[in-house]
């Protein structure tokens, strides 16, 4: 079984990661394509989450499911390699996602601060208010200066797993940070789920968690550093 599987239940099919060789480690690894309806094939209900309710995530089975030989996904024993080339993708897609809600975070924080008035004065005229703005504009454009460098290394075929592995590790805590502190600014009305900013503090926790935890993503990063290099 495999649990956490994002749009699961709405899929048709799932390309599962499965090993068909036991004896040759990494070179037994391949990718097969699992069809709805196939026996031994079944889904459990969307699990209940904190946050990303538009979205199911599924708990999938395999019970002795018969897969035909024509499900393989590109050359048999290759699938690790594969992963490792679209994972690097994957992970720069999330740093994407980072970046736009941390940007949207900031939009409706500094929105608020213009519509807001405390002690007579709009928050953000109060100077360690908007410093707390200053600190966000400044993390998040540079964040995304790397990210965009990423995006541009992919689109060149020059895309390496330890530069994904930062990009996704960087924007992520940082949307963790800008979410959390654009909720703070909201005062109360930040806990209020009428307020759009509450729905990302609840979307974004995941961020660092799924598409390989952010404690991986440090591994892979200094393994290099492990072997001596930078
Ligand atoms: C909403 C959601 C959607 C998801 N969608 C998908 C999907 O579509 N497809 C898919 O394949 N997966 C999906 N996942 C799974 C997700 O990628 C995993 O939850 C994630 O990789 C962490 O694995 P785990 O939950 O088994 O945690 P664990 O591996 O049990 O980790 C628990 C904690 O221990 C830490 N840890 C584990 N190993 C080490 C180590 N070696 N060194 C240091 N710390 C370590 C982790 O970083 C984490 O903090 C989804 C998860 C969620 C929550």
């Amino acid at each position: 079984s495999k649990t956490f599987i994002s749009n699961g239940i709405q899929a048709d099919f799932t390309i599962v990661v499965a090993i068909t060789d036991p004896s040759k480690g990494r070179a037994g690894v391949s990718l097969l394509i699992v069809e709805d309806g196939m026996e031994g094939y079944t889904k459990a209900a969307p699990l209940k989450k904190v946050g990303l309710k538009a979205q199911d995530t599924a708990e999938l089975s395999f019970e002795n499911v018969k897969v035909p030989a024509e499900n393989l996904l590109g050359e048999e024993g290759a699938g690790f390699g594969y992963l490792r080339t679209n994972l690097a993708q994957e992970r720069v897609s999330i740093a994407v996602g980072s970046i736009a809600t941390s940007r949207r975070a900031f939009d409706l924080v500094y929105k608020h601060s213009q519509e807001r008035k405390t002690f007579g004065n709009r928050l953000v005229d109060h100077q360690a208010y908007r410093w707390e703005l200053a600190k966000m504009a400044t993390e998040i454009q540079s964040a995304q200066s790397f990210v965009d460098a990423a995006v541009a290394a992919k689109v060149k075929g020059e895309l390496d797993e330890t530069t994904a592995s930062m990009a996704k590790y960087l924007t992520t805590e940082l949307q963790i940070k800008v979410v959390n502190t654009a909720v703070q600014l909201h005062g109360g009305y930040g806990f209020m789920l009428e307020y759009p900013i509450a729905t990302h503090y609840l979307d974004s926790r995941v961020q660092p968690i799924y598409g390989g935890p952010n404690e991986i993503m440090l591994e892979i990063i200094s393994r290099k550093l492990a072997k001596g290099e930078k």
